[in-house]
């Protein structure tokens, strides 16, 4: 099974990082609707109830949703309706129950 690990271009971008980079993160790291697959897309990460957020998404979510009031409508518009529900709500679609196939 493949760890997931931080997506080269947060590390790039360090603290300089723009919003329209942090959106497309988001976005490449989240699930678009549900129901949601069993694994981040984009890094493999396996979502649970304990994990559900990826490392990368885990990093972005809380930067994305201070600072994505001076990101335009215009990039948050590009998220779907299940990211953006996910990075301004308070339960996670990738909150998924205990499986047994992922102990
Ligand atoms: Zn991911």
């Amino acid at each position: 099974m493949t760890v997931a690990r931080l997506d080269p271009r947060l590390i790039h971008a360090g603290m300089s990082i723009t919003t329209v980079q942090l959106a497309r993160l988001w976005a490449e790291h989240t699930p678009p609707a549900k129901p949601v697959p069993l694994r981040c897309p984009t890094c493999g990460h396996a979502w649970d109830e304990t994990a559900p957020l990826c490392p990368t998404a885990a990093v972005v979510r809380p930067l994305l949703r201070k600072r994505r009031h001076e990101a335009g409508a215009h990039v948050i518009a590009r998220l779907t309706d299940n990211q953006l529900d996910d990075l301004t709500g308070k339960k996670l679609s990738t909150a998924l129950p205990p499986r047994k196939d992922f102990a």
